[in-house]
């Protein structure tokens, strides 16, 4: 590591903000090095505002059922292979009794686009979820939606909405979308979640096909400017059965070294060490805490669609039985200095 690059973490570290010319020669010059420092330094400013606490978050993949084409994904409608599911509302309460007993505090809904799933029926579930549990937090990921129905669902109750961006270039998205799906209508979704007033995830892929530096740093600039409550990150795996089914993946280190950029550039997000970090390597997970991330989603889908979900090769699935794996997690989370704890979790604001 050179002093540039050394001044350069200093100047993130400290005031949160590096022009694009700067992150793209961090990114350039990313060596052990280098890394190390920055997850340092994003260690420490996760520490003022989240001290060793880590979250969690009940995943719960309401449908593999989708209208989308993307690309990358193996859930996509030209998958033929894949095995269609669609919980009930039954079995998604059921999921979330399991979940609250095993001290979750927030439920994710995440699936395809699924037209079974209309404001009309989403509102009813999520009023049933809050009156059962009035002081959880319901996250919904459900993709692309009228404005009029992200308000509807948010007035019955929804708290959060992860919508990742995927990317912040028009042209990189355009190469892992087909035509009829539109970057100007991802960002203006997003936009429409955050004037709703709902707390608002975005995130990329890393290594994507085609990905290059260039496209990482309007990532790390579209997060920066938007300040997004949560950000998911990790890296693209490919799926046998997609348009990218020989591409490779992304890895480990890149996906690490962004985690710890993102903790500096926005302190106060909530950062997952997300499930694709875990599957691409067996200590990923806690690498990825190590990095910066304070967040871990484990799966509460019923065991018989688990494997179903699967939006690329051999995508971990520790579900079967919830509460040894979360037992697992805790010990794994102690064993590098961290704590697993219920609640909400909110995001927490940062001041320097
Ligand atoms: N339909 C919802 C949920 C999509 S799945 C939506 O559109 O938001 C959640 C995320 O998984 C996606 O946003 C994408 O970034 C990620 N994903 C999909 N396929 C992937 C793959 N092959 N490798 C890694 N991540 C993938």
């Amino acid at each position: 590591m050179n002093q540039t690059v050394e001044g350069l973490i200093e100047k993130l570290a400290q005031e949160h903000t590096l022009e694009t010319g700067e992150l793209a020669i961090l990114l350039k010059a990313r060596d052990k090095q280098a890394a190390e420092l920055l997850r340092q330094s994003a260690d420490n400013v996760r520490q003022r505002v989240y001290g060793r606490q880590i979250y969690i978050r009940g995943l719960i993949e309401v449908s593999n059922i989708c209208k989308n084409d993307c690309y990358y994904c193996g859930i996509r409608k030209s998958n033929g292979y894949c095995q269609r599911y669609r919980l009930t509302e039954e079995e998604i309460l059921t999921c979330c009794q399991e979940g609250y007993d095993l001290g979750f505090r927030t439920f994710v809904l995440q699936g395809g686009e699924d037209g079974y799933f209309t404001d009309q029926r989403l509102c009813s579930l999520i009023e049933e979820i809050k009156k059962r549990y009035a002081h959880c937090a319901i996250t919904l990921s459900l993709g692309e939606r009228r404005r009029e129905s992200y308000q509807r669902l948010f007035d019955a109750g929804a708290d959060r909405y992860l919508l990742r961006h995927e990317t912040a270039t028009k042209a990189h998205y355009q190469r892992l979308h087909p035509p009829e799906m539109s970057y100007e209508n991802r960002m203006d979704c997003l936009m429409a979640l955050r004037e709703i007033g709902y707390q608002v995830g975005c995130g990329f892929m890393v290594g994507s096909p085609g990905q290059t530096i260039d496209h990482l740093v309007a990532d790390l600039k579209f997060i920066e400017a938007f300040q997004p409550d949560m950000c998911g990150i990790g890296p693209f795996i490919s799926h046998r059965d997609t348009p990218f089914a020989c591409q490779k993946a992304g890895t480990l280190e890149m996906t690490c070294y962004l985690l710890s950029i993102v903790r500096l550039l926005a302190p106060g997000v909530l950062l997952p060490s997300t499930t694709a970090l875990g599957t691409i390597d067996p200590k990923g997970r806690e690498q990825g805490i190590l990095a910066g991330a304070n967040v871990v989603m484990p799966n509460l889908s019923p065991s018989s669609v688990g494997k179903k979900y699967e939006l690329y090769d051999n995508k971990l699935y520790t579900g079967q039985e919830s509460a040894q794996h979360l037992e697992e997690l805790k010990q794994r989370m102690e064993a590098i200095g961290y704590e697993i704890v219920t609640g909400r979790g909110d995001a927490k604001t940062y001041r320097i």
